[in-house]
């Protein structure tokens, strides 16, 4: 398996579960009628036999390739020499995705469950419509996930002869096994979105999704390019886990002049217990409607969890948590002008949105609808949380959700002089910054290699300090886990863990660091 590094050429296996939910994409036609079918139970498994990009008629399953509870597929081997096995679980009731309701994503979320460690990556192939809702359910569902995870479907079914579907099945399959972004994503149109930041955007066009407040993780052009500055990294030592439990008390609201408190009050009655509120501009409600306010208030004050988000299709609604009042910051004067704009800006918009903050509503950053309701439904679920815990994890980002600020050129801060990187700079009487970083890229990763290869914790600690990825490999595929791993040395492998070291990553002989730890007979 593959992580920050480019694809490599050598003849490997990887084992891919499609999990078939329904969808426009296995559609079928009626020959008499030309009306399209529902998406049918066994259709979609045998209709991919006919893609010769999707299905190897000729390939001979060896001993190794057997699924056990799945026939097995083979792809032709990619362009990268990779060969993909795959199996196909559908679910009991095949939907159109209009149609999913939470226990959907529950099915879902317990067969990647139960088939976690004997596939390298998933894909869930579903309807577009309710796509980003299920795929930003899944995100919170799958705690700990070190694995890829991508939803896909179409927007022209699979049995047409100009489709979008071979293209979405197979760049799916090629992401879910070529590469390790351990993240519940979307593939369509040839571009990978994190899940819970896509949305749907357009309902009559191949190139149907965005993420309007992020850049894809990947896109697939002639070369494949991963944005791995962006991709989640896991940095927890806990096992992966499922929480398939999730609070259908919710509401979403939409905010629009003159709405009544008659429906707001009855819209937000018990027995709901969180309601994603879309506000106007950056996080605008109407002060001047002062009952409007005051069946807010009334309902945070019940313990209902309101948070408060965007209507725009950009931009964020960000407010101090802790003291409830609203932050003048950095964002705000992003859409100022001039200094006479801030002032007039900063008096509107302190007014306006502290209306919602001092009613008891959350601002929701810039987290899409579907990342808010999902998130809100999970949390509600959660047990052994207090309501103010509940609160408190609503504002915190917890799956790349929402935009977290970082101070800029951080990596910067940490150029110590005494470094081996500072001394390779000085000697190549290197100064621009963009060289710098070249150096700082082609060098580090080995420094973090041999450093984890002797158990040195603190050139570690600098190398991760100045921004560099824990998972490039050396040329042989082993990442610093592969090295700490071998070696036995525990408080490197666990500092590597806690910084986002995949534990899944497989080197050139397609060995993870467990099976390293293992034949060196060091138990972590
Ligand atoms: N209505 C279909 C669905 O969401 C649309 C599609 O798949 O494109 O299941």
């Amino acid at each position: 398996m593959l992580r920050r590094s480019s694809v490599s050429n050598s003849n490997m296996v990887s084992r891919i579960l499609i999990i078939y939910t329904g969808g426009t994409i296995g559609m079928s036609r009626n020959p008499e009628t030309k009306a399209y079918a529902a998406p049918e139970h066994g259709y979609l498994k045998e209709k991919i036999k006919t893609f010769a990009s999707l299905y190897d008629s000729e390939y001979e399953f060896c001993e190794g390739d057997i699924l056990t509870d799945h026939e097995p597929r083979a792809t032709p081997i990619t362009m990268y020499g990779r060969r993909i096995i795959y199996g196909i679980e559908e679910l009991e009731t095949i939907v159109d995705s209009a149609n999913m309701s939470m226990s959907d994503w529950a099915n879902i979320a317990k067969v990647i469950e139960k088939y976690y460690t004997k596939f390298d990556g998933f894909v869930v192939v579903h309807g577009t419509d309710t796509m980003s809702y299920t795929a930003s359910a899944l995100s919170f569902m799958l705690e700990n996930l070190g694995k890829t995870v991508i939803l896909t479907g179409s927007q022209i079914p699979l049995c047409e002869q100009r489709n979008d579907a071979v293209n979405n099945l197979l760049g799916s399959l090629i992401f879910a096994s070529h590469f390790i972004i351990p993240e519940v994503a979307i593939y369509f149109n040839n571009k990978l979105f994190r899940g819970n930041r896509s949305l749907k955007a357009k309902c009559e066009d191949i190139d149907a999704f965005d993420s309007p407040n992020m850049s894809p993780l990947a896109v697939m052009g002639t070369h494949i390019t991963v944005n791995w500055k962006s991709v989640a990294d896991s940095t927890s030592l806990l096992p992966f886990c499922v929480q398939s439990d999730m609070c259908s008390e919710v509401v979403m609201l939409r905010l629009f002049p003159g709405m009544t408190c008659s429906t707001l009050h009855h819209f937000l009655a018990p027995p709901i217990k969180g309601a994603v509120l879309l506000s106007y501009g950056a996080g605008n409600g109407p002060d001047a409607r002062e009952e409007l306010l005051e069946v807010f208030r009334q309902v945070c004050m019940r313990g209902v969890i309101v948070v408060n988000i965007t209507q725009c299709l950009t931009g964020t609604v960000s407010v101090e948590y802790n003291t409830g009042k609203r932050r003048w910051d950095l964002q705000d004067s992003l859409h100022c002008k001039s200094l006479t704009h801030i002032k007039q800006y900063k008096k509107s918009n302190l007014t306006l949105t502290n209306v919602l903050s001092d009613a008891g509503i959350l601002p929701g950053g810039d987290m899409t609808a579907e990342a808010a309701l999902a998130k809100l439904s999970y949390l509600l679920a959660k047990k052994n949380l207090t309501q103010e815990q509940r609160r408190q994890m609503m504002v915190t980002n917890l799956r790349g959700e929402m935009t977290v600020e970082v101070s800029p050129n951080v990596s910067d801060l940490f150029l110590d002089s005494d470094s081996y990187l500072s001394k390779v700079i000085s000697a190549l009487e290197v100064s621009s910054q963009k060289e710098i970083q070249a150096l700082r890229e082609a060098i580090l990763p080995t420094v973090m290699c041999n450093a984890a290869g002797l158990g040195k914790l603190d050139k570690l600690t600098e190398a991760v300090q100045q921004c560099v990825s824990v998972n490039k490999a050396d040329y042989d595929g082993r990442t610093p886990l592969h090295l700490a791993a071998c070696e036995g040395h525990c408080e490197a492998a666990e500092f590597l863990l806690k910084n986002g070291a995949i534990v899944h990553c497989k080197d050139r002989a397609g060995n993870t660091p467990l099976v390293d730890a293992i034949k060196n007979k060091f138990v972590l």
